[in-house]
């Protein structure tokens, strides 16, 4: 009895999508986590995922690495640290950072778990719901997740082989203000772009920089990939050219080691206090453990030579998927030759939905990434990513070769006499 009565006194049980708050309905699965569960089954080839190789990285090196860290330094490496990472780890990344041109005060240095983190605190204290934050077309799937969970509108902007297009860029900041709406910022990859490939030129960086101070749009600029160019040293970072303008975003992921989740932001001074704060109320402070473990690889081990040699393994990759794309995939698909870094993005003719696609390809035992996960407005159907950084040269070769058949087999299905 005094269970109804309450019913009727606090209304009836919500449902839970009334429970959840409202930015809740903007959280949405990624459209490559289920793809991911699929193409790490040992059968399938994966061309899809972009986890760093991590077959030569020396364990044993490593095991040691950390234990001596515990024995002799646990009872800091155990412990909770600042907020904004620890001091040693940020003097380092100040020197990583200087391969890249850039001159940097460890203090201006927040480190972050993974630079993903570092993604979700931007978006948490710039964007509003509405408000616009421009990106390259196509884009770093992960970032236009955290942009969309933050209810921005994410406004693409065209890219060529030589990266983003400046005179677009200034095209799209005039027409989103000409219709009354505010940009927040610009989010970049300018080298070895996720999931182009493509290096921005020098010419265009300079180019960009200038259109964006101007107009008073900061830059965010995500370089896990930088130190990964295989032919030629990679160019200056844009930070390098603009300490004010520029929030730059870095990561040992793709460098050391992406399960010890440690990245960070470079950030205009009167922007770190904002930043620190709300990194505090997600995680009070990033991994001791991982950072001086970090740390003491960075002071003992020569990872300059590491990357050279990660750089050779992906180098010979990459070389193997541009081999066999120009052997087995049809005449008429284009593709992207990158310098450096995990990622061909790959265009065949528009009649061909690659999300479509998938089944068939699963099928014939391969995986990749459709193009529209890469945007935010359903463009991309006839695209693809692909990777070449996990499987080894022979599977590479064999999954391109499968791929090529399903689309030389669809576009036949469709009647194109552009196959051979
Ligand atoms: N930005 C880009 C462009 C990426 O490719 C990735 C990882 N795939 C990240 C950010 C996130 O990297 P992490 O959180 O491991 O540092």
């Amino acid at each position: 009895m005094s269970d109804i009565v309450n019913r009727f006194a606090t209304g009836a049980p919500q449902n839970l999508e009334e429970r959840f708050a409202s930015r809740a309905a903007h959280m949405k699965p990624s459209e490559i986590r289920s793809l991911f569960a699929v193409a790490s089954r040992p059968e399938i080839v994966s061309l899809a995922g972009g986890m760093p190789n991590l077959s030569d990285f020396p364990m044993p090196m490593m095991a040691d690495v950390m234990s001596k860290l515990i024995l002799s330094n646990g009872a800091e490496a155990l412990q909770y640290g600042s907020g904004q990472g620890h001091p040693k780890l940020r003097e380092q990344i100040c020197e990583v950072m200087a391969l890249e041109g850039i001159r940097a005060n460890p203090d201006d240095v927040l480190v972050t778990t993974g630079s993903q983190q570092a993604l979700d605190l931007i978006s948490r204290i710039f964007i509003d719901p509405g408000d616009v934050v421009l990106a390259e077309a196509p884009s770093y799937v992960g970032a236009l997740g955290t942009f969309h969970q933050y209810e921005a509108s994410v406004i693409h902007v065209e890219t060529d082989d030589s990266g983003l297009v400046p005179q677009a860029l200034r095209e799209a900041i005039v027409s989103v203000r000409a219709a009354g709406r505010k940009i927040k910022f610009l989010y970049m990859i300018p080298n070895y772009h996720n999931p182009s490939g493509v290096l921005l030129t020098t010419e265009r960086r300079t180019e960009i920089l200038t259109i964006c101070r101007d107009a008073g749009i900061f830059v965010v600029e995500d370089n896990p990939y930088g130190l990964l160019g295989f032919d030629k040293p990679s160019p200056n970072a844009m930070r390098a050219e603009d300490s004010e303008n520029v929030i730059y975003l870095g990561t040992f992921s793709k460098t050391i080691a992406p399960g010890l989740r440690v990245g960070w932001a470079l950030v205009p001074p009167s922007l770190k206090e904002k930043l620190v704060i709300a990194s505090e109320s997600s995680i009070l402070c990033p991994s001791n453990f991982a950072q001086l473990a970090i740390s003491s690889y960075l002071a003992e081990q020569p990872w300059r030579d590491q990357i050279s040699s990660f750089c050779d393994l992906y180098k010979v990759r990459r070389d193997a998927m541009l081999e066999s794309l120009d052997e087995y995939f049809p005449a008429v698909a284009k593709w992207t030759k990158p310098g450096g870094g995990f990622y061909v993005w790959v265009t065949l003719p528009p009649e061909i939905d690659t999300t479509a696609l998938m089944p068939k390809a699963i099928v014939a035992k391969v995986a990749y990434v459709p193009g529209t996960a890469f945007y935010s407005d359903g463009f991309g159907s006839w695209s693809l990513r692909l990777s070449y950084c996990y499987p080894t040269p022979e599977r590479i070769r064999d999954g391109v070769k499968a791929l090529g058949g399903v689309i030389k087999t669809e576009m036949s299905r469709r009647g194109s006499n552009q196959i051979s």
